[in-house]
């Protein structure tokens, strides 16, 4: 582990004459607040280590084994239990009581370890009519690794990661449709035969009864936003309008889809193999201004069969002042990489976001955590969209494609997304509803693509499963990403390219307040006014449609031997 020497603007916000305002706020008001707040930082640190540990990425950390760590987590959550509990309820500072609400909200998510998306349920499970909703959940995340992670493909085995990848690059329409096919016992996992009382049906049913409660992630990103859910739905719909008026009206097949769009994919595969994600993606974000091995990030992406089944960050550490000097924190990285190409490359562009985003945040323990849900996905694509920039591609691969098809690329993965928050919106909204007869609704309407109503090809996201609701954050998402990254041009000048004070200057207007503020008002605070959904609707203006020549020419079959599809 190393030190985050200071990095651009964001050393010399504690350095220059503001050091003395910006070091009260990463402190309590209050002594004893103060005193709660850091054995909260230590129970908070020892819960992600012990993550970090059942991930399987390592098996001591600093110097301690598990049962160590677990120790440290048992007592000092216990005492911090009880000293939350002795806290005044007046008489402090609005700030520290902000403080306290944040740290008995995130106590309760503490799981003091467990494999992260690697649930010890059974995906047999999920056929079960007794299960109760948590563990249906479970059992269907379970179904995402058993069988996510072995899917089976010309004889041999790959992952659901792969055969995504697959799907963008496989110019063999047999073979193409053979991959699509391959996700079939997953589908039926899911969603058994699309019966009223599927396991995913009944999960959803569950998953609407909870959201009654709390609300679900659709009302919060409705929340974070400023305007209500009805109006999501509107925005959503009018992404998927814009996307369709600028596609060619033939429909295609949905294991034609990716590879459809795919084009920049396959052109720049060669330039990108596995063990060249790393290094690519380290040296785009050294020239943004965040080196990721001076800040200790961990990586853990070689695929392992219990190994999570998708990619995500997390903390391993939270930083925090000691002593008047800042510590920093520390990012881990999982991934089930087995091969390279564009399209992963941008997911670990995308999961490097959320490190910058965390490691830049400077506040008092309580706040040192993520923000919502929907800014954390829309800030990790603010980079991440940028490898779908010709501009970018010239200066990290050498090589570049032309914008149409870059874009085409790129947005064809966000119209995914958008479509699957619009199938959970609606599935929250009617939970009774036919998922495969909605999903082939929306995506025959807007993407033009040919009604499988027999096919539940929808359920490819562990999301779905483990986060219903969750899909939001990407699509709906997706506006707000635009909105960064065009204000960010507007206002630092483009980055596709690099800029060194890229980090610094985020830090400083956007990301070190961790979960202090609600999306709403940093949103509002940065951009200068609302969020609306014109800079994406701008970027997908920049598409123009593919000429019927070009579709043609693209799915002409290259050899007569091929079966017909
Ligand atoms: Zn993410």
């Amino acid at each position: 582990m190393k030190n985050l020497p200071c990095v651009g603007l964001t050393c010399s916000l504690f350095i220059s004459g503001s050091s003395i305002g910006a070091d009260a706020a990463l402190v309590a008001d209050s002594k004893k607040v103060s005193g709660v707040e850091y054995l909260y930082a230590d129970v908070s640190d020892a819960n992600t280590i012990l993550a970090a540990i059942d991930s399987g990425l390592l098996s001591r950390y600093q110097g301690k084994d598990r049962a160590a760590w677990q120790q440290v987590y048992r007592e000092k959550d216990a005492e911090l239990t009880k000293e939350l509990g002795s806290l005044p309820t007046s008489g402090l500072s609005s700030r520290d009581s902000r403080a306290i609400a944040a740290m008995q909200k995130q106590t309760k998510a503490f799981t003091g370890g467990g494999a992260l998306f690697s649930p010890a349920a059974k995906c047999h499970d999920a056929a079960r009519k007794d299960i109760v909703y948590p563990n249906l959940k479970s059992a269907l995340v379970a179904c995402f690794v058993e069988i996510g992670n072995s899917l089976t493909f010309e004889g041999g085995k790959i992952n659901r990661v792969s055969a995504l990848d697959l799907l963008h690059e496989t110019s063999d329409p047999g073979r193409r449709k053979a991959v699509f096919l391959a996700f079939v016992p997953l589908w039926q996992a899911i969603n058994g035969n699309n019966e009223p009382d599927s396991p995913y049906r009944r999960m959803i049913a569950g998953a609407v009864a909870e959201a009654a409660k709390d609300g679900s992630e659709i009302d919060n990103a409705a929340r974070d936003v400023g305007i209500d859910p009805a109006e999501v739905e509107r925005w959503l719909v009018q992404i998927l309008e814009a996307w369709r008026d600028s596609s060619s009206e033939a429909m295609v097949e949905p294991w034609d889809f990716r590879f459809q769009a795919g084009e920049a994919d396959r052109l720049l595969g060669m330039y990108i193999p596995l063990d060249s994600l790393r290094p690519i993606n380290q040296r785009y974000y050294r020239d943004l201004g965040a080196d990721l091995e001076q800040m200790g990030t961990l990586y853990d992406l070689g695929p392992r069969p219990e190994k999570a089944a998708l990619a995500y960050t997390e903390f391993v550490t939270h930083g925090r002042m000691v002593s008047g000097v800042w510590k920093p924190t520390i990012a881990r990285v999982s991934a089930p990489y087995e091969r390279g190409g564009l399209f992963v490359l941008n997911e670990l562009v995308h999961e490097n976001g959320h490190v910058v985003n965390i490691t830049a945040i400077r506040n008092r323990p309580a706040f040192v955590d993520w923000p919502s849900d929907l800014f954390a996905e829309a800030f990790a694509d603010v980079p991440a969209w940028s490898t779908y920039e010709p501009s970018w591609q010239r200066r990290y691969l050498g090589h570049e494609v032309p914008e149409q098809l870059s874009l085409r690329a790129l947005f064809s993965v966000v119209m995914l997304d958008v479509a699957w928050s619009l199938f959970e919106l609606r599935m929250f909204r009617a939970p009774t509803s036919d998922p495969n007869a909605l999903w082939t609704d929306i995506t025959s309407r807007y993407l033009h693509i040919v009604r499988h109503p027999e096919l539940s090809w929808w359920a490819v996201r562990v999301q779905l499963a483990d986060l219903p609701g969750y899909m939001v954050n990407y699509g709906f998402g997706a506006i707000l990403t635009a909105e960064m990254r065009k204000h960010i041009t507007e206002s630092l000048g483009p980055f596709d390219t690099g800029d060194p004070r890229w980090y610094g200057w985020l830090s400083e207007h956007l990301l070190r307040y961790g979960s202090e503020h609600d999306t709403r008002t940093l949103m509002q605070d940065f951009l200068g006014r609302p969020v609306s959904p014109q800079a994406l609707l701008e970027q997908l203006h920049r598409l123009k449609p593919l000429s019927s020549q070009h579709t043609a020419d693209l799915f002409r079959v290259p050899d007569s031997s091929i079966p017909p599809h």
